[in-house]
């Protein structure tokens, strides 16, 4: 029997009425002859629902308490589907993340998965289970509940898929597929049919919540194949995996993604000196904020300019420390905002075409949206400006790189 992982998010699973659908859809899975892991999200909403109530004993509150109480969530969802299951005649038997055999490393709140003991799942597989995983959540060596960073019940079911090398990792969502760009912001999105890892994974690191980017990247260095379908109409969705079938010319651009979940902070007047650069983002690095843009430039006097962005989250920790290095350096000014978007065009037809950055400053410009940051990679450009220009912004680079068509 091939063994399929399916994953159902948090939309999916939202009422006890919806999981009696998804548990109807497993079943069907599983009477076509194939053996169903079911990894589940919580319910929507109550991730930040937990969330909020730590936040109201403490603002900043991060680590391992936190984790312990946000994975509660999918321990719900969990037992109501396999009770669920049960009620409608099948065997079926819901794991914890430690239950389940997935080890993880020890950084609260955005652990990996360092490896997946797979006997408990398949000895529950053998004895004609449907196990019901839950998602987001894994245990350190030494006995700690983690959790996968935000939307990482995606990684559980792909890292999962892996350990038992199943034939199709199945993630149900609340759309038919991965689009062009976000549909609720760009109404003319279109549902690609396939994707190649390479690509989606820059979708999802550059923001497109469809997946989370670690899913991704466990599928593409394992080679598993993902399919994203809707929980809710019957459809192909979108296939992800190494290479696309057809041999046509690749599409120049295959999306646009946006990410909201950032800050900018900036540094003026600092030495331009060998070394600056690690001053100043060393700190950063040392509590565990991830940096993502960069920028240098030399003002006058041999005094340079430094801008950077961090995770929205940890702003205000990453100002702190900035402020601590500018005092250290006797820069000029420490300034920041939280109220920017990062667009990414993404494409691997951006290998062989040139032009496609210069087209896409001038019809953001045409537009009058003032660009703040810039940065490039082999198949993605990527562009910082204010938040409200988000939605004007991807419309009109939706519909200049065809994206409608
Ligand atoms: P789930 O709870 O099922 O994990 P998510 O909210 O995490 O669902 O992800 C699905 C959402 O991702 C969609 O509702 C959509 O708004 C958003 N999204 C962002 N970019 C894209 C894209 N390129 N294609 C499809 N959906 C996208
Ligand atoms: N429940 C978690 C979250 O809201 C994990 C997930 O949905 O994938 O982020
Ligand atoms: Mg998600």
């Amino acid at each position: 029997m091939s063994i399929i992982v399916q994953k159902y998010g948090g939309t999916s699973i939202g009422t006890i009425d919806k999981i009696s659908k998804v548990a109807d859809k497993v079943i069907s899975e599983k009477n076509n002859g194939n053996s169903l892991v079911v990894v589940v999200s919580a319910m929507s909403g109550e991730t930040n629902r937990l969330l909020n109530l730590a936040k109201s004993i403490n603002p900043d509150i991060s680590g391992r308490e936190l984790d312990t109480l946000i994975s509660t969530g999918e321990q719900v969802t969990i037992s109501l589907l396999a009770m669920t299951l049960a009620k409608k005649g099948h065997k079926a038997i819901s794991l914890t993340g430690s239950q389940a055999g997935i080890f993880t490393d020890d950084i609260f709140n955005k652990a990996r998965i360092d490896y997946i003991n797979n006997l408990p799942i398949k000895k529950y597989l053998d004895l004609g289970n449907i196990v019901v995983v839950a998602g987001f959540q894994g245990i350190t060596k030494a006995g700690d509940i983690t959790t996968l960073g935000r939307g990482g019940s995606d990684t559980s079911a792909v890292a999962i898929s892996v350990a038992l090398d199943a034939k199709e990792c199945q993630i149900f969502t609340d759309v038919n597929g991965v689009y062009t760009t976000d549909p609720r912001i760009s109404p003319g999105a279109k549902k690609i049919d396939q994707i190649t890892t390479e690509e989606m994974l820059e979708l999802s690191s550059q923001g497109s919540k469809v997946l989370q980017p670690r899913a991704v990247e466990f599928a593409g260095k394992y080679d598993v194949g993902i399919r994203v379908l809707s929980t809710f109409e019957e459809g192909t969705g979108t296939i992800i995996k190494k290479e696309n079938d057809d041999k046509m010319e690749k599409a120049i651009i295959s999306g646009i993604a946006f990410n909201k979940d950032e800050a900018q902070l900036n540094i003026r007047g600092v030495p331009d000196q060998p070394g600056i650069a690690s001053l100043i983002l060393g700190p950063i690095a040392d509590l565990n904020i991830d940096v993502d843009m960069i920028v240098q430039n030399v003002g006058e006097d041999g005094l340079a300019n430094f801008t950077f962005t961090v995770p929205r989250n940890d702003y205000k920790v990453a100002m702190q420390s900035l402020k601590e290095s500018s005092k250290k350096l006797q820069a000029k000014k420490v300034k920041g905002n939280n109220e920017i978007v990062k667009i990414s065009m993404v494409g691997v037809g951006m290998r062989t075409h040139a032009g496609i950055a210069s087209k896409m400053f001038s019809v953001l410009a045409e537009n009058n949206i003032n660009i703040s940051m810039i940065s490039t990679s082999e198949i993605k450009i990527s562009i910082v400006t204010n938040e409200d220009n988000l939605e004007t912004a991807v419309n009109v680079l939706h519909k200049e790189f065809n994206l409608d068509k």
